[in-house]
C-alpha cells in the first residue's frame, strides 16, 4: 500500500487532502501540531469508511520533531511514497509594523518546515528511487499580495526551493511541484479582514472563492500516474485571479 504524509493535516487544505488521498487507496499520515482532536477524529472517520489513516504529531520547525516522525512512518510502513507539505501560517500588515518575530514564525513554519520535511523524506525517498514530494505554496508567493510580504515572500521561498529539489531530485525518480491555491474557505481565510476578503471574490474572474477540495484535486492529480513526467511546476488554482 502507498503511504502519504500530509503536514498540517488535522484541518482546512490538509484535512481535505488526506481524506483525497485515503480514498485513492494512500496509508495517510494525518500530522498535526496543535489539532490533536481534530486529527484524531478524522483520522477515525476515514478508519470507520475502511480506510487507513494515522495521527502523527509535530512541530515542523522542530527539525528533530520531524525526524523522529518520519522514523515512525518508516517504523510502521516501511516506505513513504508521497510528501504533501501544507502546513503554512499567514501574516496580514503593513510592513512598517511586522516584528521580526513575526517574520521568523513565518520563515519557520512556511520554508524551514517545508525543508525539514523534505530533507527526511528525501533521504527515505532515495532508496527506492522514486517519491513524490508536492509543496502547498500560494498565488502571492508568484504575484505578492498587499500587506501580505512576509507570507508573499515565504511562500516565493517555497516556489524557489521546490524548483531546485525538482532539479536534485528527478534523476532518483522523485518529482517535486508547487500547488499555489488562491483564496480557499479555511480558517486561514478569516484572518484577513472582511473588505479583503470580499473584495478578493468580486476581483476573482470565476467570482468566489475555492472550496478546500479543489485543492486537494490538484494534489491528487500530481500525486497520480498522469502526472509522472511533471515536475518543478507550480499549479494555481485561483479562479483566474493570476493569470
Ligand atoms: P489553516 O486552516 O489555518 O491550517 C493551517 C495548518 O497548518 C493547520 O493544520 C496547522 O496544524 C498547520 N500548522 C501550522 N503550524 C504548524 C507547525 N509548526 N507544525 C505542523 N503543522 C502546523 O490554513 P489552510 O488554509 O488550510 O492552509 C494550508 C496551506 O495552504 C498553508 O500552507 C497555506 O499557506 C496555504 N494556502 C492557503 C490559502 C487559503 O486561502 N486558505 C491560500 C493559499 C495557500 P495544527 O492546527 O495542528 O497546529
Amino acid at each position: 500500500m502507498k503511504t502519504a504524509l500530509v503536514t498540517g493535516g488535522g484541518r482546512g487544505i490538509g484535512a481535505s487532502i488526506c481524506e483525497r488521498l485515503a480514498r485513492e487507496g494512500y496509508r495517510v499520515y494525518i500530522n498535526y501540531n496543535e489539532s490533536e482532536t481534530a486529527a484524531g477524529k478524522l483520522a477515525d472517520r476515514l478508519l470507520a469508511e475502511g480506510l487507513d489513516a494515522e495521527a502523527i504529531r509535530a512541530d515542523v520547525t522542530d527539525a528533530e520533531a520531524v525526524r523522529r516522525m518520519m522514523g515512525t512512518i518508516l517504523a510502521k510502513s516501511g516506505r513513504i511514497d508521497l510528501v504533501v507539505n501544507n502546513a503554512g501560517v499567514s501574516h496580514y500588515g503593513m510592513i512598517q509594523d511586522v516584528t521580526d518575530e513575526e517574520w521568523d514564525r513565518v520563515f519557520d513554519i512556511n520554508v524551514k518546515g517545508t525543508f525539514h520535511v523534505c530533507r527526511e523524506a528525501a533521504r527515505a525517498m532515495y532508496w527506492n528511487r522514486s517519491g513524490r514530494i508536492i509543496n502547498i505554496a500560494s498565488m502571492w508567493g508568484i504575484c505578492g499580495a498587499s500587506c501580505e510580504s512576509v507570507y508573499s515572500a515565504s511562500k516565493a521561498a517555497v516556489i524557489g526551493f521546490s524548483k531546485s529539489l525538482a532539479k536534485e531530485f528527478g534523476p532518483a525518480g522523485i518529482t517535486v511541484n508547487c500547488v499555489a491555491p488562491g483564496a480557499t474557505d479555511t480558517d486561514m481565510m478569516k484572518e484577513l479582514p472582511k473588505e479583503a476578503s470580499e473584495l478578493l471574490k468580486e476581483e476573482t474572474p470565476l467570482g468566489r472563492i475555492a472550496d478546500p477540495s479543489e485543492i486537494a484535486g490538484i494534489v491528487a492529480f500530481l500525486a497520480s500516474e498522469d502526472a509522472g513526467f511533471v515536475t518543478g511546476q507550480v499549479i494555481s488554482p485561483n479562479g483566474g485571479l493570476v493569470i
